[in-house]
Protein backbone atom coordinates (compact mmCIF):
# COMPACT_ATOMS: atom_id res chain seq x y z
CA UNK A 1 0.00 0.00 0.00
CA UNK A 2 2.71 2.75 0.94
CA UNK A 3 4.60 1.84 -2.69
CA UNK A 4 1.18 2.90 -4.29
CA UNK A 5 0.31 5.61 -2.42
CA UNK A 6 4.35 6.82 -3.01
CA UNK A 7 3.34 5.91 -6.68
CA UNK A 8 -0.17 7.82 -6.59
CA UNK A 9 1.80 10.89 -5.30
CA UNK A 10 4.64 10.90 -8.24
CA UNK A 11 1.77 10.67 -10.28
CA UNK A 12 -0.37 13.33 -9.18
CA UNK A 13 2.57 15.75 -8.87
CA UNK A 14 4.27 15.17 -12.73
CA UNK A 15 1.43 16.00 -14.48
CA UNK A 16 0.96 19.30 -16.14
CA UNK A 17 -2.51 19.60 -14.15
CA UNK A 18 -2.61 20.68 -10.59
CA UNK A 19 -4.52 18.54 -8.16
CA UNK A 20 -6.21 20.01 -5.31
CA UNK A 21 -8.51 18.96 -2.16
CA UNK A 22 -10.02 21.15 -0.12
CA UNK A 23 -12.59 20.04 2.86
CA UNK A 24 -15.64 21.13 3.05
CA UNK A 25 -16.34 21.08 6.28
CA UNK A 26 -14.07 24.21 7.02
CA UNK A 27 -13.13 25.07 3.39
CA UNK A 28 -9.12 24.75 4.02
CA UNK A 29 -7.01 23.01 1.54
CA UNK A 30 -5.89 19.54 2.68
CA UNK A 31 -3.78 19.35 -1.07
CA UNK A 32 -2.86 21.26 -3.36
CA UNK A 33 0.03 19.88 -5.75
CA UNK A 34 3.44 21.48 -6.02
CA UNK A 35 3.43 22.73 -9.08
CA UNK A 36 1.03 25.54 -8.54
CA UNK A 37 3.88 27.23 -7.81
CA UNK A 38 5.65 26.60 -11.16
CA UNK A 39 2.48 27.81 -12.77
CA UNK A 40 1.39 30.42 -10.28
CA UNK A 41 4.17 31.31 -8.82
CA UNK A 42 2.58 30.87 -5.21
CA UNK A 43 3.98 28.70 -3.00
CA UNK A 44 2.44 25.11 -2.54
CA UNK A 45 1.93 25.96 1.50
CA UNK A 46 0.74 29.80 0.99
CA UNK A 47 -2.73 27.85 -0.13
CA UNK A 48 -4.50 27.62 2.94
CA UNK A 49 -8.67 28.23 2.34
CA UNK A 50 -10.78 28.91 -0.05
CA UNK A 51 -10.00 33.03 0.50
CA UNK A 52 -6.73 32.36 -1.10
CA UNK A 53 -8.67 30.73 -4.46
CA UNK A 54 -10.89 33.36 -4.25
CA UNK A 55 -8.59 36.04 -3.96
CA UNK A 56 -6.51 34.91 -6.71
CA UNK A 57 -8.88 34.84 -9.38
CA UNK A 58 -9.41 38.15 -11.79
CA UNK A 59 -11.70 40.39 -10.28
CA UNK A 60 -14.17 40.38 -13.43
CA UNK A 61 -14.15 36.64 -13.08
CA UNK A 62 -14.18 36.24 -9.59
CA UNK A 63 -18.06 36.56 -8.28
CA UNK A 64 -19.29 34.30 -11.24
CA UNK A 65 -16.80 31.62 -10.45
CA UNK A 66 -17.00 31.57 -6.73
CA UNK A 67 -20.89 31.96 -6.61
CA UNK A 68 -20.90 29.07 -9.39
CA UNK A 69 -18.61 26.81 -7.88
CA UNK A 70 -20.48 27.06 -4.13
CA UNK A 71 -23.55 26.46 -5.93
CA UNK A 72 -22.63 23.69 -7.62
CA UNK A 73 -20.58 22.27 -4.97
CA UNK A 74 -23.60 22.24 -2.06
CA UNK A 75 -26.03 20.88 -4.88
CA UNK A 76 -23.65 18.15 -4.73
CA UNK A 77 -22.88 18.66 -8.52
CA UNK A 78 -19.49 17.91 -10.61
CA UNK A 79 -18.31 20.93 -12.43
CA UNK A 80 -15.79 23.01 -14.24
CA UNK A 81 -15.29 26.70 -14.10
CA UNK A 82 -12.58 28.59 -16.60
CA UNK A 83 -11.22 31.96 -15.11
CA UNK A 84 -8.02 33.87 -15.05
CA UNK A 85 -5.72 33.18 -11.75
CA UNK A 86 -3.63 36.20 -10.26
CA UNK A 87 0.17 35.27 -10.59
CA UNK A 88 2.70 36.50 -7.82
CA UNK A 89 4.40 38.64 -10.61
CA UNK A 90 1.07 40.67 -11.13
CA UNK A 91 0.08 38.95 -14.74
CA UNK A 92 -3.26 36.41 -15.24
CA UNK A 93 -3.51 32.96 -16.84
CA UNK A 94 -6.81 31.11 -18.16
CA UNK A 95 -7.38 28.18 -15.38
CA UNK A 96 -9.70 25.51 -16.07
CA UNK A 97 -11.11 24.17 -12.90
CA UNK A 98 -11.91 20.79 -12.88
CA UNK A 99 -14.10 19.76 -9.89
CA UNK A 100 -15.31 16.41 -8.09
CA UNK A 101 -17.47 16.37 -5.25
CA UNK A 102 -16.70 13.75 -3.09
CA UNK A 103 -19.65 12.71 -0.38
CA UNK A 104 -19.53 10.86 3.04
CA UNK A 105 -21.38 7.76 3.34
CA UNK A 106 -24.47 9.48 4.61
CA UNK A 107 -24.55 11.20 1.41
CA UNK A 108 -23.46 14.85 2.65
CA UNK A 109 -20.72 16.48 0.94
CA UNK A 110 -17.30 15.77 2.34
CA UNK A 111 -14.47 17.44 0.09
CA UNK A 112 -13.95 19.16 -3.21
CA UNK A 113 -11.38 17.38 -5.26
CA UNK A 114 -10.20 18.55 -8.90
CA UNK A 115 -8.02 19.52 -10.87
CA UNK A 116 -6.46 22.91 -12.33
CA UNK A 117 -5.49 23.20 -16.37
CA UNK A 118 -3.50 25.55 -18.06
CA UNK A 119 -5.32 26.98 -20.71
CA UNK A 120 -3.66 30.06 -21.38
CA UNK A 121 -2.64 29.05 -24.69
CA UNK A 122 -5.99 27.65 -26.24
CA UNK A 123 -7.81 30.99 -24.74
CA UNK A 124 -5.93 33.29 -26.51
CA UNK A 125 -6.51 31.47 -29.47
CA UNK A 126 -9.70 31.38 -28.91
CA UNK A 127 -9.95 35.55 -28.41
CA UNK A 128 -7.86 35.56 -31.70
CA UNK A 129 -10.22 33.63 -33.05
CA UNK A 130 -12.68 36.26 -32.14
CA UNK A 131 -10.95 38.97 -33.25
CA UNK A 132 -10.24 37.61 -36.74
CA UNK A 133 -14.14 36.42 -36.90
CA UNK A 134 -15.32 40.40 -36.18
CA UNK A 135 -12.07 41.53 -38.57
CA UNK A 136 -13.75 39.22 -41.21
CA UNK A 137 -17.44 40.88 -40.65
CA UNK A 138 -16.44 43.90 -41.07
CA UNK A 139 -14.49 43.55 -44.01
CA UNK A 140 -17.46 41.60 -45.47
CA UNK A 141 -19.45 44.94 -45.09
CA UNK A 142 -16.31 47.05 -47.05
CA UNK A 143 -15.83 47.65 -50.15
CA UNK A 144 -12.08 46.22 -50.27
CA UNK A 145 -11.44 49.03 -53.17
CA UNK A 146 -12.51 52.23 -51.50
CA UNK A 147 -12.87 51.52 -47.78
CA UNK A 148 -16.91 52.81 -47.83
CA UNK A 149 -19.41 50.12 -47.00
CA UNK A 150 -20.19 47.53 -49.44
CA UNK A 151 -23.67 47.17 -51.88
CA UNK A 152 -24.40 44.02 -48.71
CA UNK A 153 -24.22 46.33 -46.27
CA UNK A 154 -26.55 48.93 -48.67
CA UNK A 155 -29.15 46.35 -49.21
CA UNK A 156 -29.17 46.08 -45.39
CA UNK A 157 -29.35 49.79 -44.48
CA UNK A 158 -31.80 50.35 -46.88
CA UNK A 159 -34.27 47.97 -45.50
CA UNK A 160 -33.76 49.10 -41.91
CA UNK A 161 -33.85 52.99 -42.66
CA UNK A 162 -37.13 52.27 -44.80
CA UNK A 163 -39.02 50.63 -41.97
CA UNK A 164 -37.52 53.64 -39.75
CA UNK A 165 -39.00 55.99 -41.44
CA UNK A 166 -41.82 54.78 -42.00
CA UNK A 167 -43.04 53.89 -38.28
CA UNK A 168 -42.15 57.36 -37.60
CA UNK A 169 -43.27 59.42 -40.36
CA UNK A 170 -39.95 60.46 -41.28
CA UNK A 171 -38.55 61.84 -45.10
CA UNK A 172 -35.90 59.71 -46.12
CA UNK A 173 -33.21 60.52 -49.44
CA UNK A 174 -31.09 58.72 -51.48
CA UNK A 175 -28.68 59.72 -53.39
CA UNK A 176 -27.19 57.73 -56.84
CA UNK A 177 -24.07 59.57 -57.75
CA UNK A 178 -22.60 57.96 -61.18
CA UNK A 179 -19.24 59.07 -63.04
CA UNK A 180 -19.68 60.93 -66.28
CA UNK A 181 -17.78 59.42 -69.21
CA UNK A 182 -15.50 57.21 -66.70
CA UNK A 183 -15.13 54.76 -69.31
CA UNK A 184 -12.98 57.10 -71.19
CA UNK A 185 -11.13 57.85 -67.97
CA UNK A 186 -10.22 54.14 -67.85
CA UNK A 187 -9.07 54.28 -71.21
CA UNK A 188 -7.02 57.54 -71.21
CA UNK A 189 -5.75 56.66 -67.71
CA UNK A 190 -5.65 52.95 -67.09
CA UNK A 191 -7.43 50.73 -64.58
CA UNK A 192 -4.51 51.82 -61.59
CA UNK A 193 -5.55 55.10 -61.87
CA UNK A 194 -9.29 55.20 -62.53
CA UNK A 195 -9.26 52.86 -59.18
CA UNK A 196 -7.35 55.85 -57.68
CA UNK A 197 -9.96 57.92 -58.50
CA UNK A 198 -12.76 55.76 -57.10
CA UNK A 199 -10.81 55.98 -53.72
CA UNK A 200 -10.86 59.62 -54.08
CA UNK A 201 -14.54 59.83 -55.18
CA UNK A 202 -15.60 57.57 -52.77
CA UNK A 203 -13.20 59.82 -50.28
CA UNK A 204 -15.10 63.02 -51.42
CA UNK A 205 -18.56 61.94 -51.09
CA UNK A 206 -18.00 60.58 -47.50
CA UNK A 207 -17.47 64.07 -46.57
CA UNK A 208 -20.29 65.37 -48.49
CA UNK A 209 -22.73 63.60 -45.91
CA UNK A 210 -21.94 64.59 -42.72
CA UNK A 211 -24.66 63.38 -40.02
CA UNK A 212 -24.09 60.12 -38.07
CA UNK A 213 -26.89 58.14 -39.68
CA UNK A 214 -25.64 59.23 -43.15
CA UNK A 215 -24.66 56.23 -45.39
CA UNK A 216 -22.07 56.34 -48.09
CA UNK A 217 -21.66 53.03 -49.92
CA UNK A 218 -20.44 51.77 -52.67
CA UNK A 219 -23.17 50.71 -55.16
CA UNK A 220 -21.64 49.06 -57.97
CA UNK A 221 -18.59 49.68 -60.77
CA UNK A 222 -18.22 53.70 -60.35
CA UNK A 223 -21.88 54.29 -58.90
CA UNK A 224 -22.08 55.20 -55.36
CA UNK A 225 -25.54 55.76 -53.19
CA UNK A 226 -25.66 57.72 -49.79
CA UNK A 227 -28.72 56.80 -47.67
CA UNK A 228 -30.05 59.69 -45.94
CA UNK A 229 -32.50 59.46 -42.89
CA UNK A 230 -34.55 62.32 -41.74
CA UNK A 231 -33.83 64.85 -44.21
CA UNK A 232 -36.27 66.85 -46.57
CA UNK A 233 -35.80 67.42 -50.06
CA UNK A 234 -34.15 70.62 -49.46
CA UNK A 235 -31.57 69.33 -47.35
CA UNK A 236 -31.20 66.48 -49.71
CA UNK A 237 -30.55 68.86 -52.59
CA UNK A 238 -28.47 70.86 -50.27
CA UNK A 239 -26.52 67.41 -50.14
CA UNK A 240 -26.35 66.60 -53.48
CA UNK A 241 -24.97 70.42 -54.19
CA UNK A 242 -22.19 69.46 -52.10
CA UNK A 243 -21.36 66.45 -53.74
CA UNK A 244 -21.21 67.77 -57.24
CA UNK A 245 -19.48 70.73 -55.84
CA UNK A 246 -16.52 68.97 -53.73
CA UNK A 247 -15.91 66.89 -56.94
CA UNK A 248 -15.47 70.08 -58.88
CA UNK A 249 -12.94 71.70 -55.77
CA UNK A 250 -11.23 68.50 -56.35
CA UNK A 251 -10.13 69.07 -60.23
CA UNK A 252 -9.64 65.64 -60.86
CA UNK A 253 -8.35 65.87 -64.63
CA UNK A 254 -10.32 63.81 -67.00
CA UNK A 255 -8.82 65.16 -70.52
CA UNK A 256 -11.27 62.63 -72.65
CA UNK A 257 -14.50 63.91 -70.47
CA UNK A 258 -17.28 65.31 -72.76
CA UNK A 259 -18.17 67.84 -70.35
CA UNK A 260 -14.96 70.40 -69.35
CA UNK A 261 -11.46 69.21 -68.52
CA UNK A 262 -11.79 68.21 -64.93
CA UNK A 263 -13.96 64.89 -63.87
CA UNK A 264 -17.51 65.13 -63.25
CA UNK A 265 -20.95 63.11 -61.92
CA UNK A 266 -24.37 62.82 -62.39
CA UNK A 267 -26.69 62.67 -59.54
CA UNK A 268 -30.38 61.08 -59.31
CA UNK A 269 -32.15 62.15 -56.01
CA UNK A 270 -34.91 61.09 -54.38
CA UNK A 271 -36.90 62.12 -51.21
CA UNK A 272 -40.16 60.01 -49.63
CA UNK A 273 -42.21 59.39 -46.64
CA UNK A 274 -42.84 55.76 -47.02
CA UNK A 275 -46.40 53.93 -46.67
CA UNK A 276 -47.27 50.88 -46.06
CA UNK A 277 -47.10 48.53 -48.51
CA UNK A 278 -44.07 50.08 -50.37
CA UNK A 279 -41.08 48.93 -51.21
CA UNK A 280 -37.06 50.32 -50.44
CA UNK A 281 -36.08 48.80 -53.58
CA UNK A 282 -38.55 50.25 -55.64
CA UNK A 283 -37.79 53.54 -54.82
CA UNK A 284 -34.11 52.99 -55.17
CA UNK A 285 -35.39 51.70 -58.58
CA UNK A 286 -36.74 55.32 -58.92
CA UNK A 287 -34.28 56.99 -57.34
CA UNK A 288 -31.72 55.41 -60.73
CA UNK A 289 -34.67 56.70 -63.12
CA UNK A 290 -33.55 60.22 -61.29
CA UNK A 291 -30.13 58.95 -62.54
CA UNK A 292 -30.18 58.48 -65.92
CA UNK A 293 -32.44 61.36 -66.63
CA UNK A 294 -29.39 63.58 -65.30
CA UNK A 295 -27.15 61.94 -68.15
CA UNK A 296 -29.75 62.35 -70.35
CA UNK A 297 -30.26 65.91 -69.69
CA UNK A 298 -26.25 66.07 -70.34
CA UNK A 299 -24.43 65.09 -67.02
CA UNK A 300 -22.85 67.05 -64.67
CA UNK A 301 -26.24 67.78 -62.88
CA UNK A 302 -28.26 66.03 -60.24
CA UNK A 303 -32.17 65.31 -61.41
CA UNK A 304 -35.04 65.38 -58.17
CA UNK A 305 -37.84 63.80 -57.55
CA UNK A 306 -39.20 66.73 -55.83
P1 LIG B 1 -21.70 57.63 -68.22
O1 LIG B 1 -21.27 59.05 -68.22
O2 LIG B 1 -22.91 57.41 -69.02
O3 LIG B 1 -21.85 57.12 -66.83
O4 LIG B 1 -20.53 56.82 -68.92
P2 LIG B 1 -19.48 55.88 -68.23
O5 LIG B 1 -18.37 55.66 -69.19
O6 LIG B 1 -19.08 56.38 -66.90
O7 LIG B 1 -20.39 54.63 -67.91
P3 LIG B 1 -20.27 53.12 -68.23
O8 LIG B 1 -21.25 52.43 -67.36
O9 LIG B 1 -20.39 52.91 -69.70
O10 LIG B 1 -18.82 52.72 -67.77
C1 LIG B 1 -18.47 52.56 -66.45
C2 LIG B 1 -17.03 52.19 -66.41
O11 LIG B 1 -16.58 52.11 -65.07
C3 LIG B 1 -16.75 50.85 -67.05
C4 LIG B 1 -15.67 50.28 -66.19
O12 LIG B 1 -14.48 50.13 -66.92
C5 LIG B 1 -15.46 51.26 -65.09
N1 LIG B 1 -15.35 50.61 -63.80
C6 LIG B 1 -16.30 49.96 -63.10
N2 LIG B 1 -15.77 49.46 -61.96
C7 LIG B 1 -14.46 49.83 -61.94
C8 LIG B 1 -13.38 49.62 -61.02
O13 LIG B 1 -13.51 48.98 -59.98
N3 LIG B 1 -12.18 50.14 -61.34
C9 LIG B 1 -11.99 50.85 -62.48
N4 LIG B 1 -10.79 51.35 -62.74
N5 LIG B 1 -12.98 51.06 -63.35
C10 LIG B 1 -14.19 50.56 -63.10
MG1 LIG C 1 -22.32 53.41 -64.35
MG1 LIG D 1 -20.58 56.44 -65.44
Amino acid sequence: MEDDSAVYKTLLESTQAIPWKINWSDLTFAYIGPQIEALLGWPQDSWKGIDDWASRIHEEDRERVVNFCVAQSKAGTDHEADYRALTKDGDYIWIRDVVHVVRNGDGDVDALIGFMFDINERKKTEQELVRLQKELEELSFKDGLTGVANRRMFDSIIDVEWVNARRNHQPLSVIMIDIDYFKQYNDHYGHIQGDDCLKQVATLLSKAATRARDFVGRFGGEEFVLVLPETDADAAKKVAERCIQMIRDAQIPHEKSGIGADLTVSLGVGTIIPLHNTEAMAFVEDVDRLLYKAKENGRNRAEFNQ
